[in-house]
């Protein structure tokens, strides 16, 4: 009977210097953002989806305040939202 965690163990010690992608690094990039504009203070930053994966949230990097970008059927497709 093979044990997972043994397995996974071996890949840890392999991967410097190996092709094998790094599976934080695919997690990050495989979370959906959304590009927003934050017209209060005139600048660009992502939200991200939040784990119930019922909406997009974040805070404006420089006043903090904060967006809720619903998710849903009927919700745009665009991947670029204002905050205003
Ligand atoms: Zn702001």
């Amino acid at each position: 009977m093979t044990s997972p965690d043994y397995i996974v163990d071996i890949e840890g010690v392999a991967t410097p210097g190996s092709p094998t992608p790094n599976k934080g690094a695919t997690r990050l990039q495989g979370r959906p953002w959304l590009a927003v504009r934050w017209q209060c203070c005139s600048t660009y930053s992502r939200i991200y989806r939040n784990r119930a994966g019922s909406a997009y949230e974040g805070r404006c990097p420089r006043c903090q305040k904060s967006v809720r970008v619903g998710i849903g059927p009927e919700g745009s497709s665009n991947r670029f939202f204002e905050a205003s």
